[in-house]
């Protein structure tokens, strides 16, 4: 496949090592002061447009893509409703495909919605208390991590006798979950979720060893928009692997 990466920091630079890996072309790489220009790309014969760039710029990169009628691919965060317009764009486009997740990275996904079915099983236990805890390296600035936050909220949807996360440990409210957030190193990421009751406990933990997850998931990601047209979300690409 030919790919065009939009965004060339350092998740530009990670995918094209592992598309690289998977057998693909990059045909070109576009920055903020790139020679070639973005309406291009379509003449340069890109199969599938791959965009991690910044959110100020993000919805002008992906709309010039999608105008050129080429499929993107978009992990740009920050700029959620610019994402909505152009997934009300691309469905009433035939022929044009968007992708755009905030987390590419196939086992976060899959640990989502273990995550999800865990808690609704969970719900016929009540005796089990959950908490949950992350942890991230000392350079990151937000806590809980945006990961952590989904995770809640997922098991909150869930559960009737749960009514608010806290970051809060060991809250005496019995409606709250607690999250704690640890700083520890270069830590790319870990997560767990746990239910403890008086006898023993359950714990679901996914642990990234590195960056090179989003960038996998992101050209996994490209290979699917190459062959379906639409709108799609990482949940569609995992009901395929
Ligand atoms: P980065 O700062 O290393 O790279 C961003 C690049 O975009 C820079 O090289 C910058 O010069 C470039 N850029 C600026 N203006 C541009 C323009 N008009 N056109 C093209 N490129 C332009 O950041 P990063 O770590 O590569 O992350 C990029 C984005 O991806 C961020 O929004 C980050 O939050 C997000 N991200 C998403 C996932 C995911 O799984 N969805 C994973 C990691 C990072």
């Amino acid at each position: 496949m030919k790919l065009a990466l939009v965004g060339y920091g350092r998740m530009g630079r990670m995918i094209e090592r592992i598309a690289e890996e998977r057998g693909h072309r990059i045909i070109a790489r576009i920055d903020r002061d790139s020679e070639t220009d973005i309406t291009q790309l379509g003449q340069l014969g890109a199969d599938v447009v791959i965009e991690f760039s910044q959110p100020a710029v993000a919805y002008a990169n992906c709309l010039a893509c999608i105008e050129q009628g080429l499929p993107v691919v978009s992990g740009t965060t920050g700029w959620a409703e610019g994402v909505e317009q152009l997934r009300a764009l691309v469905r009433s486009r035939i022929g044009a495909s968007f992708i755009w997740s905030s987390n590419f990275s196939v086992g976060v996904n899959l640990f989502l919605e273990l995550n999800r079915r865990m808690a609704r099983l969970m719900c016929h236990a009540p005796e089990y208390r959950i908490s949950m805890s992350e942890t991230h390296h000392i350079h990151k600035l937000d806590a809980p991590s945006g990961t952590a936050i989904t995770l809640a909220e997922a098991i909150l949807a869930e559960r009737t006798d749960l009514t608010h996360w806290t970051e809060q440990q060991a809250p005496e409210d019995r409606h709250a979950l607690p999250i704690a957030s640890l700083r520890e190193g270069e830590v790319p990421g870990i997560h767990s979720v746990t239910y403890r009751s008086a006898v023993d406990q359950i714990t679901l933990t996914h642990e990234a060893y590195g960056r090179d997850g989003f960038a996998l998931g992101a050209v996994i990601a490209a290979e699917y928009a190459a062959t379906h047209t639409g709108v799609h979300t990482m949940a569609d690409i995992l009901g395929t692997l």
